[in-house]
């Protein structure tokens, strides 16, 4: 008899043979923001039982960097200004990824960088002195953008009530808001750090021209979907209007026209690896990494902006079997810094560790009852991923292959 199999997932649970990640992790972290129900594309695991993300790391290590980089003084030479006008756009927080991004192109390259932050949704301590290091040491103009913060708990909660995703609206309006400032101050080059596409999609083409890109652009608002409903239950259930909710939507076409906005990922031209660009943020924009390791995982310094963020990834472990440990341990496996055994060691240890950190905190702040998270969560578990034991949840099939049905 074969197992309910909740959104779309591979009925099959396959891991890497080279890093821990499963066959189970959604390959687009743009398409599953849309709509729970619809099929989701997940990360291929090939005949020989690698994914496409080692795959890409193998391909990474032929990249002749020169080459790239002088690639890169091409296009920057295209936008570069003399007149002290801002040439480029950098959208971030502030955290290491940003800060060297927006580092190395002033620094090392000479550009004028406007930084663009779309803030956490609740910032912690470190995240909020990161910020105002990365604007006040490394030294950067900076456009801080606080949307409403009525909507945005709205937006959050139903997001939590209809897909267990804690920061779907909170991503969309921050993918979206960079295209748009750009296209409204005139700024035709933005650049993004690591490009997602390579870990475990096709690979896009780096060059982008903005209006190419659907999910760039609003053609139609009955196609765009915010927290899993339409833009029209949004307002007709939950009383939000279109000026509530514009600043989570894209750019529109003609917005993008009036400025040829061309995206880049700086990952496609410099060697990017994640404990190389912390380091180097410490180094030179007062980067810190918290003193203690984040819940779920073991790494002090990745992605400690946001109060909320422990909490997607705990929702990640319950919807895919994909907790952060994992996902930090498969990107240390392919940059060669932990073994395979240590990065299943590690797993074993930290993945799906509940968030209780600030998890009280979170659920005041969204007016959710505690026990209504928990109840949403449970039912989140896809049936071909979990089996309860004597009341407590246990995964059929992990990477140390000590799951229930290993
Ligand atoms: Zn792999």
């Amino acid at each position: 008899m074969s197992l309910e199999v909740k959104y779309g997932l591979p009925g099959k649970v396959i891991f890497c043979k080279r890093c821990v990640m499963s066959n189970q992790k959604p390959s687009s972290a743009v398409e599953f923001e849309h709509q729970q129900h619809t099929k989701k594309t997940t990360i291929n695991i090939d005949a020989e039982g690698i994914c496409d993300a080692c795959r890409q790391a193998d391909a990474k290590e032929q990249i002749n960097w020169q080459q790239r980089e002088e690639e890169l003084l091409k296009l920057l030479d295209q936008y570069r200004r003399n007149d002290g006008g801002y040439d480029c756009l950098v959208p971030g927080s502030g955290g290491k990824d940003s800060a060297y991004q927006a580092h190395v192109l002033k620094y090392k390259y000479g550009m004028n960088p406007l930084t663009v932050t779309w803030p956490p949704i609740l910032y912690t301590d470190y995240g909020y002195q990161n910020w105002k290091n990365w604007i006040e040491i490394g030294g950067f103009d900076n456009l801080s953008f606080k949307p409403n913060g009525k909507v945005m708990k709205l937006l959050t909660r139903l997001s939590i009530e209809n897909l267990l995703h804690p920061f779907q609206t909170f991503i969309l309006g921050q993918k979206n808001l960079a295209p748009k400032i750009a296209a409204q101050m005139g700024i035709g080059l933005i650049f993004y750090g690591e490009n997602p596409a390579e870990y475990g999609n096709a690979i896009a083409d780096n060059d982008t021209s903005l209006k190419d890109k659907a999910y760039f652009c609003a053609q139609n608002l009955d196609d765009i979907y915010l927290a899993g409903l339409s833009i029209k239950q949004l307002q007709e259930q939950h009383g939000l209007t279109l000026a509530d909710l514009r600043i989570f939507l894209p750019a529109t076409l003609e917005q993008l026209e009036r400025t040829h906005i061309s995206v880049h990922y700086l990952g496609y031209y410099l060697r990017w690896v994640p404990q190389e660009v912390y380091y180097y943020a410490v180094e030179h924009t007062g980067f810190k990494a918290r003193p203690f390791r984040t819940q779920g995982t073991y790494s002090k310094y990745n992605s400690i902006d946001d109060k909320i963020d422990d909490l997607h990834y705990y929702t990640t472990f319950i919807k895919f079997g994909i907790g952060r440990a994992t996902y930090d341990a498969s990107q240390e496996i392919r940059n060669r810094h932990i073994s395979r055994e240590e990065g299943i060691a590690l797993v074993q240890k930290f993945d799906g560790e509940f968030p209780d950190k600030y998890f009280q905190e979170v659920m005041t702040y969204l007016e959710m009852q505690p026990e209504i998270f928990m109840r949403l969560c449970d039912q989140a578990r896809s049936p071909h991923l979990w089996q309860q034991v004597n009341g407590v949840w246990r995964l059929r099939h992990n990477v140390a292959r000590t799951g229930v049905d290993d």
